[in-house]
């Protein structure tokens, strides 16, 4: 029995509501699959323990992550009671940077009753790499001079190491895909960064002949996610553009609620964080309507993460299948309450075995 140890951290708001139930999912899944048990060490850290603590998460709370297989998080967050910057910083921000989770992937697929804002979706199916710990979100730069005379200067920094390393990560994750990577860039305004990073991925491709490669600049590529998404696989970016990308393919999907995203540790020395796009949405806490599709999914690439790979194509069946049949939460315009969506998965998922 291959015993995998989770870090379970709900956090804020509906993340509290949504995380338990999936644990249920995925429960199932090691039943059915009779070869592995998941263990959960579940932390409550979140604004509420802060209030009480003075801390986001204890002293000795990072080593214990360290010591576990993959961190499965809910949502960090709530501004009536602690600033943002405090918890975001105290908690996610923390451990984004001392796991080393140095690549974000997110990805983004047209899900049949799921109403997407494009007229014509088709049958998309990308993911975005982003690159997760430096480019333009530098703190190198300042400010000089005053009143009319004030300059301010912001640094984008590139190292080869974190570059080469994230669009590696792109060709070898579209070597499992359909074969396919897009750079995103714009070396045609920005001289100097953008120049390297379309170098590096020239390079890089060179180790990979059989993967078709494209760059396209960002504000074109922002244009195709909308006018024509099916015909990207992966799509690697910087930091900023990586964000934009990301919640860019997160709208095209039509709904916050189903977006899952993983924070990556590419040489496995810590542990990777599973967490939806979605926040704490205190504006619908306690009513039992959030959508824990997104958990799910951010669940399913967990499992993917782990070597699960068909656990995680079962869970994702049954995601689309219940959402195909109108078992859906109210922001994709259904009825059914958390719960409901929850037992309508796992029923179907003992039903495949
Ligand atoms: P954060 O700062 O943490 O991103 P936010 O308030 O900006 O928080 P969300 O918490 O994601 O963003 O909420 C944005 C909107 O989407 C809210 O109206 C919220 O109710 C809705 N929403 C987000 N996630 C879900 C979900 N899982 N199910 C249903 N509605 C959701
Ligand atoms: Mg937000």
């Amino acid at each position: 029995m291959q015993k995998l140890k989770l870090s379970v951290i709900p956090g804020d708001g509906i993340g509290q509501e949504v995380v338990p139930e999936t644990l249920k999912v995925l429960d199932t899944l090691a039943e059915i699959n009779g070869g592995v048990k998941f263990e959960y060490e579940t932390h409550p850290w979140s604004c509420e323990y802060y209030l009480e603590h003075g801390v986001m998460m204890p002293k000795d709370g990072m080593a214990r992550l360290h010591q576990t297989d993959a961190i499965y998080l809910g949502a960090v967050g709530n501004p009536k009671l602690v600033p943002d910057h405090v918890s975001l910083w105290g908690l996610l921000i923390k451990i984004r940077r001392e796991c080393e989770q140095v690549i974000n992937i997110r990805p983004a697929q047209y899900i049949n009753g799921v109403n997407s804002p494009l007229a014509n979706p088709n049958d998309f199916d990308f993911i975005v790499v982003r690159e997760n710990s430096e480019g333009e979100y530098s703190e190198v730069g300042g400010r000089i001079h005053s009143g009319d005379d004030e300059i301010a200067i912001q640094n984008a920094v590139f190292t080869r190491k974190a570059t080469e390393r994230t669009i590696r990560y792109a060709f070898e994750l579209a070597q499992r895909r359909s074969g396919q990577v897009t750079s995103a860039t714009k070396s045609n305004g920005i001289v100097h960064s953008m120049p390297f990073w379309d170098q590096v991925f020239q390079e890089v491709g060179k180790d990979y002949p059989s993967i078709q490669t494209e760059s396209n600049h960002i504000d074109a590529l922002c244009a195709f996610f909308v006018s024509k998404p099916h015909q990207f696989d992966v799509i690697v970016a910087s930091n900023l553009f990586g964000d934009i990308l990301t919640d860019l393919g997160a709208a095209v999907m039509g709904s916050i609620g189903i977006a899952p995203a993983a924070n990556i540790n590419i040489n496995g020395k810590y542990p990777s964080m599973f967490e939806p796009v979605h926040g704490s949405a205190p504006d619908i806490i306690g009513r039992g309507i959030a959508n824990p599709i997104g958990q799910l999914w951010t669940a399913k690439m967990m499992l993917d993460h782990l070597g699960l790979d068909e656990l995680g194509s079962l869970l994702m069946k049954a995601i689309k299948e219940t959402i195909g049949e109108g078992i859906k939460t109210r922001d994709l315009g259904g009825t059914s309450y958390t719960n409901e969506v929850i037992d309508h998965i796992i029923t179907k998922l003992t039903a495949y075995s």
